[in-house]
């Protein structure tokens, strides 16, 4: 019989998980998906709606409440990428900016923000097939994943990558200024109280500093065929 697994890919920020985990489930037929759009999507919802103040305090008793009128979806887009999408309204672009990144790891400390999104991600998951990325999918969203794999770079690496790609899109920012959003995020991230990043104690273990993209496409194949094997 037929049988598919989870694949739950974990890292900091910028270590390039999502291009591998989009590129590995496009390869193997299984669905993506990005939960860090989905902790951006709620903070631009929370930014759109003034419930976090100039000095970066969200008011997470509002947003609490508010919960249930955000509904995040994914699309596809003409070139068929994945995007995401807040209420209805395509943000993809929005939520890739500074402004979102400077905010989200706040919002994404917030324990009823982390209940309602990992409720979604479950379900997203039942069917399994499935490759979702993050920062507590090994941990928390599916321990119970066949495949985990938890990636790091040096935060140097990972605000170059990030930077060049700002640039690319046309964003005009330093590569001081990501080089500060990707250290404070890994320290929010790293520090919460809730599912805090860190690795799985049964997840592969991926330092793609001085990796290509192509040579971590090669490692993920191999490992995801040793692992699926004959179940997909
Ligand atoms: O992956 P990405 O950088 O888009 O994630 C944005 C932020 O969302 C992370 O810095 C983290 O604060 C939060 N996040 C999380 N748990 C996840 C995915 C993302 O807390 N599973």
């Amino acid at each position: 019989m037929e049988q598919k697994i989870i694949v739950a890919i974990d890292g900091y920020s910028s270590s390039g998980k999502s291009t591998m985990a989009k590129a590995l489930a496009k390869t193997v037929g299984y669905h993506y998906v990005d939960s860090g759009a989905m902790y951006r999507a709620v903070t631009l919802f929370a930014m759109r709606h003034g419930m976090i103040a100039p000095d970066g305090t969200v008011d997470s008793n509002a947003l609490e409440a508010d919960l249930p009128k955000i509904h995040i979806t994914f699309a596809t887009d003409t070139d068929g990428s994945q995007v995401t999408e807040l209420n209805g309204e395509v943000v993809e672009q929005e939520i890739r900016g500074l402004g979102v990144a400077d905010h989200v790891s706040a919002v994404a400390a917030i324990g009823a923000v982390r209940d309602r999104l990992t409720a979604l991600q479950r379900e997203m998951g039942v069917k399994k097939g499935i490759v979702m990325d993050g920062r507590d999918i090994g941990t928390t969203v599916f321990p119970q994943a066949e495949m985990k794999v938890f990636v790091q770079a040096s935060p140097e690496v990972r605000a170059r990558r990030r930077w060049l790609e700002l640039a690319g899109k046309g964003q005009n920012v330093s590569y001081q200024e990501v080089l500060d959003n990707v250290r404070e995020r890994d320290r929010i991230d790293t520090t919460r109280a809730i599912s805090p990043l860190r690795k799985a104690a049964d997840a592969l273990e991926l330092d793609n500093d001085h990796l290509t993209m192509e040579e971590q496409m090669q490692w993920l194949l191999g490992k995801f065929q040793e692992i699926a094997g004959g179940k997909n």
